[in-house]
C-alpha cells in the first residue's frame, strides 16, 4: 500500500477513492483508534459535509481540483473519517445514510 499522509487533503480525497472500505484486519488511524472492517471510508469536505466514497469515486476530479486549487466549489477535501465514528449523518451529494442511525419514532 502507498503511504497516504491524513493531513495532506489531496491523499484523504485518493484513500477514500481507493479504499472506500477500511481494510481486512482494520486500519489504524491517525489518532490511534483502529477502524474495522466493513465500515465505509467517508471524505470530510472543508464545508464539513461528508461525501460517500461512491460520491467520491464519481466526482473525483473535481474532487481534486478543487481540493488542489481552491476553486470554491463545495467538494474540495479536507479529511477522512470512518462511518463507524458518525451517527446519523448523509452524504451531502447522494442523499445516502451513513453511520448509526437512530430509529424515529
Ligand atoms: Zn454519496
Amino acid at each position: 500500500m502507498k503511504k497516504y499522509n491524513f493531513d495532506n487533503p489531496v491523499h484523504c480525497a485518493r484513500y477514500v477513492a481507493r479504499y472506500p472500505h477500511s481494510m481486512v484486519g482494520g486500519r489504524v488511524n491517525t489518532d490511534g483508534s483502529v477502524t474495522f472492517p466493513s465500515y465505509e471510508n467517508i471524505l470530510i469536505t472543508e464545508d464539513g459535509e461528508y461525501l460517500c466514497s461512491d460520491c467520491v469515486r464519481k466526482n473525483y476530479k473535481e474532487i481534486i481540483s478543487d481540493t488542489k486549487y481552491d476553486y470554491g466549489t463545495q467538494c474540495a477535501a479536507l479529511s477522512v473519517v470512518s462511518e463507524s465514528e458518525l451517527e446519523n449523518q448523509r452524504c451531502s451529494h447522494c442523499y445516502k445514510q451513513i453511520g448509526y442511525q437512530e430509529e424515529e419514532d
